[in-house]
């Protein structure tokens, strides 16, 4: 049986963004998977969700790993039929292992790459399918201003000197990815966008960040729910465009 609602898989939503942004879009009538490596994590989110009278669902998906990926699809397809958005949002900063290339590590660039490139292509492929059967699909791939090379080559950036190779180079393939797939489905439906939800105080980005969680989900929400007319292989933050 056809479900009604939207349908929106956020990977990484057991907290900071991912969660906030399984909040939001809940609260606007929107099914939402909670994509989550340990379901465990996950149960006071969607304890909460639930008591708001959301309608929110647990899907275990560790997004390194193919058999995990691959049951995760399996279960959408069978029990709601399609996809309608996919939130790409699952990400790791190694903090104190990366920084410049010559006191960086081959294994902490590659762990930093398996996450947040070949783990965000890996969940897409694998969700297309169930993207390709939703009348409007919308993907969002949560990157960073820190994946801009305009961005890092500019001296008078603010981001000049935030130089961490492995996470700001896997933001970049992001970007890049972004760009192909939105060639790719150019003829269909689906819009996909990358997304910079500024510096946001999560784990990740710490207390001293700038912007609250609510305003830090904004721009995953509103390229998760873009109008027929909206964009597609932008890079944005809120309602601004950023330089690749
Ligand atoms: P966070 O609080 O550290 O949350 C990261 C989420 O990703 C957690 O739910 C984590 O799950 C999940 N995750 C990590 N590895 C995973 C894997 N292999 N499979 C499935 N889930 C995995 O970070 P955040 O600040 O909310 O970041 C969310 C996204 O925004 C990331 O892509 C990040 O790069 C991006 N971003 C953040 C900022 C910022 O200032 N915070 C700025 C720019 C971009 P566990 O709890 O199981 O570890």
């Amino acid at each position: 049986m056809p479900h009604s609602s939207t349908i929106a898989l956020i990977t990484g939503a057991n907290k900071g963004i991912g969660l906030e942004t399984a909040r939001q879009l809940a609260a606007s009538g929107i099914t939402v998977l909670l994509g989550c490596r340990d379901e465990s994590r996950a149960r006071s989110a969607l304890d909460g969700l639930r008591a708001h009278g959301r309608d929110a669902h647990v899907v275990t998906l560790d997004v390194t790993s193919a058999a995990s990926i691959t049951a995760a699809a399996a279960r959408i397809g069978e029990e709601f039929g399609r996809l309608d958005i996919l939130i790409n949002n699952a990400g790791v900063m190694l903090h104190g292992r990366d920084g410049p290339l010559s006191t960086t590590g081959d294994d902490a660039l590659r762990e930093t790459f398996e996450t947040n490139f070949f783990g965000l292509a890996a969940v897409t492929r694998a969700m297309l399918p169930l993207l390709r059967r939703s009348q409007a699909g919308r993907i969002v791939n949560v990157s960073s201003i820190l994946g801009s090379v305009a961005e890092h080559a500019d001296p008078n950036s603010t981001i000049h000197s935030a130089k961490f190779l492995g996470y700001d180079a896997s933001k970049a393939a992001v970007n890049m990815l972004t760009n192909h797939l939105a060639h790719e489905l150019r003829d269909t439906p689906i819009k996909v966008n990358a997304a910079h939800p500024g510096w946001v105080k999560t784990d990740m980005g710490g207390e001293g960040a700038d912007l609250d969680l609510e305003t830090g989900a904004r721009t995953s929400v509103r390229l998760a729910t873009l109008p027929e007319s909206g964009p597609s292989g932008g890079y944005y933050h809120l309602e601004s465009h950023l330089r690749w």
